[in-house]
């Protein structure tokens, strides 16, 4: 009797160490991912998890009360603490780990807390004269504090290289990576996009590059323009917005350079243009010095006093590789001369200027 009481006693033991020592694993495996992937989590060793969000915004309880939620449409179940429960600034989502979660269980909370934090969501067109729409937008949140800069693409749908490259963007970026955010739009013109229409938004005929800052009671291209003016413009420091010659366009790849005349915002700009890469440039003297009269993307923040360029790469349908990875490596080279990322920079050395005929884009 004594002797397998004991047996079975020792199984336990041996058995709870076993356990013991995979929920060890499972912590370890998941903290340093968290960690990697740019999530603040409190020190320590423990199983529950605390995840932070005060690093992100001050007002942290409602991000901490969306992120739950949206993980919980990944099919992963945590439990957000925010205020009033705890105090303002220390709100939190608490995983608990356990001795029965698989790697493959871990790698996929990781990635759906990656997922989410990358807040891929719409920015909505309201429905007015004409029908509204929902235009695909994504916000990552480095893990230290730096300048919005915002990357714009597919005001032409059918311009795809530019489309690729934003899309592109939302899946390279490593948010641990970054100081700052990055507001990515690979696609305004949706409506375009949809009908393979070249140059203008079938919905209203309108090309949806010079009807900024927009207007909310215009047609949906003046609505969609007033929606990123106020929640895209408004909300950064910066913004490319990247074209990729239309259907019928055939273009070498270049950048276009506003220059509005305010010294030190233009030589910011220019800083930008050269960080990007391509070295053929516009120079634009030419557009609308109101910024209630912007007509285009750029220069609708540029009005705005926010250093921004426009850059152009790809042509007549076909996705040609290396016109995606040029305009994929501005944005990121532009993020580098923006202490971004600690990615070095070369700028452009021998650009070549080139005033317009046409100041199109
Ligand atoms: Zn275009």
């Amino acid at each position: 009797m004594v002797a397998g009481a004991t047996l079975r006693a020792l199984e336990l033991l041996s058995a709870s160490t076993e356990l013991r020592d995979r929920l060890e694993k499972n912590t370890r495996r998941f903290r340093s991912a968290m960690t990697a992937a740019g999530f603040e989590i409190r020190p320590g060793v423990h199983p529950i998890v605390p995840i932070m969000f005060s690093a992100f915004t001050p007002d942290d309880a409602p991000l901490a009360q969306r992120f739950a939620r949206a993980l919980l449409e990944e099919g992963i179940y945590v439990k957000g603490f925010f205020f009033p429960v705890v105090p303002r600034g220390l709100s939190r989502i608490r995983v608990q780990l356990s001795a029965a979660h698989t790697e493959a269980h871990i790698d996929r909370a990781v990635a759906a807390f990656t997922k989410v934090g990358k807040a891929l969501g719409v920015l909505k067109v309201p429905a007015g004269s004409d029908a509204g729409y929902d235009m695909p937008v994504a916000v990552i949140h480095g893990a230290r504090p730096g300048p919005v800069l915002a990357v714009a693409a597919g005001a032409h749908g059918s311009e795809y290289a530019s489309v690729l490259a934003v899309e592109r963007l939302i899946d390279a970026v490593n948010p641990a990576e970054v100081s700052g955010t990055l507001l990515l739009l690979p696609l305004i013109n949706v409506p375009s996009f949809e009908t393979i229409t070249p140059h203008v938004n079938p919905t209203d005929n309108k090309n949806m590059n010079r009807f900024y800052p927009g207007d909310p009671n215009g047609t949906q291209t003046d609505r969609a323009s007033f929606v990123i003016t106020k929640e895209v413009i408004d909300r950064c420091d910066h913004l490319i917005d990247l074209h990729g010659g239309d259907l019928d366009e055939n273009l070498r790849p270049y950048s276009y350079w506003t220059v509005t005349g305010n010294q030190k915002q233009d030589e910011r700009s220019r800083a930008m243009v050269l960080a990007f890469g391509l070295d053929h440039i516009i120079v634009s003297t030419d557009r609308p010095k109101d910024p209630n009269a912007s007509r285009y993307l750029e220069n609708t923040a540029t009005t705005r006093g926010k250093p921004s360029f426009t850059a152009e790469a790809g042509r007549s349908g076909p996705v040609n590789e290396a016109d995606v990875t040029v305009l994929v490596n501005g944005v990121l080279n532009v993020m580098g001369h923006l202490k971004m990322t600690a990615r070095p920079v070369t700028p452009v050395k021998n650009p070549i200027w080139i005033d317009p005929i046409d100041p199109g884009g």
